[in-house]
């Protein structure tokens, strides 16, 4: 459990620091995006290459935004807004944000497990964290292969607690996101989820990706693994624990069910 102090410490000094820089930077960015768009409207009809400098400026202003917006959403500055979620309802309705996020040679692949709980979770932000984890994958297969999502009731006993650091034992709903890509040597995987940790190129990645979902998943009280095997392929599972209560709609119609089949 010292690793996960270690890793929450260090994800709230980074969160501040963070935070305040991108907030500063946001409103500067507004300034500049606005006036950028006034002068694109001004120029006359005529001035097509002044025009192109403004779009290139836009552009760039547009892509610094986006940045400032995730190390916003780093750093926590908006709360979680827990609900009840049907994760499978939640990973279909997706499917047409994955084709955008994918490219042409992935193959997207979801399994959808039957009978499953439901879970307190912001559906937003979960939806974030499952397009960050398809993100890398489709960077982690730059020739293609197959993106798999799969959902499953689990049970996480004892013994597996014992097995695993900072992991409660209980009933979760499992997501894993797994793909058939580059995978991480042990070096990597140390330090996958450290905000700002990253092996791309400059402009491609921000490092931040894996921290978010690790932020999320143990604000959600939850749990976050990763597997993976250099050449083979990497999977990341997510441990959300399960909503029990009346708003339990999978054990309502359990309940039910019965007196259906009589
Ligand atoms: P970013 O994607 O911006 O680099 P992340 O925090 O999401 O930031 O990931 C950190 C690093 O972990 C990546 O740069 C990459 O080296 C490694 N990584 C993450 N996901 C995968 C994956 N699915 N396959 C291989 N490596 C991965």
């Amino acid at each position: 459990t010292s690793e996960v102090l270690r890793q929450a410490q260090k994800m709230e000094a980074v969160g501040q620091l963070t935070g305040g820089i991108a907030h500063d930077f946001n409103n500067m960015l507004s300034v500049i995006i606005g006036s950028l768009d006034l002068l694109g409207r001004r120029l006359p009809d005529g001035e097509a290459r002044l025009r192109r400098y403004a779009e290139n400026a836009m552009e760039g202003a547009r892509r610094a935004a986006t940045l400032t917006h995730r190390l916003l959403a780093f750093s926590r500055q908006q709360p979680l807004n827990p609900q009840a979620v049907d994760l499978n309802k939640l990973v279909s309705g997706m499917s047409e944000l994955m084709r955008r996020t994918l490219s042409g040679n992935i193959r997207l692949e979801t399994v959808l497990g039957g009978g499953l709980w439901s879970c307190s979770v912001d559906a937003n932000q979960l939806e974030n964290v499952i397009v960050n984890l398809a993100v890398n994958a489709r960077d982690a297969m730059p020739d293609g292969g197959r993106l798999t999502i799969e959902t499953q009731n689990a049970h996480l006993d004892d013994r597996y607690a014992a097995a695993d650091i900072g992991i409660v034992p209980g009933q979760y709903v499992l997501v894993a996101v797994t793909d058939t890509g580059t995978g991480m040597s042990p070096e990597v995987m140390a330090k996958a989820f450290d905000p700002f940790f990253t092996t791309k190129e400059i402009g491609k990645g921000t490092g931040l990706g894996l921290s978010q979902v690790y932020g999320f998943v143990k604000q959600s009280e939850g749990h976050v693994k990763i597997y993976s095997e250099p050449g083979r392929g990497t999977s990341v599972k997510i441990y959300l624990p399960r909503l029990v209560g009346e708003h339990d709609v999978t054990d309502q119609i359990a309940a039910a069910l019965p007196e259906l089949t009589d």
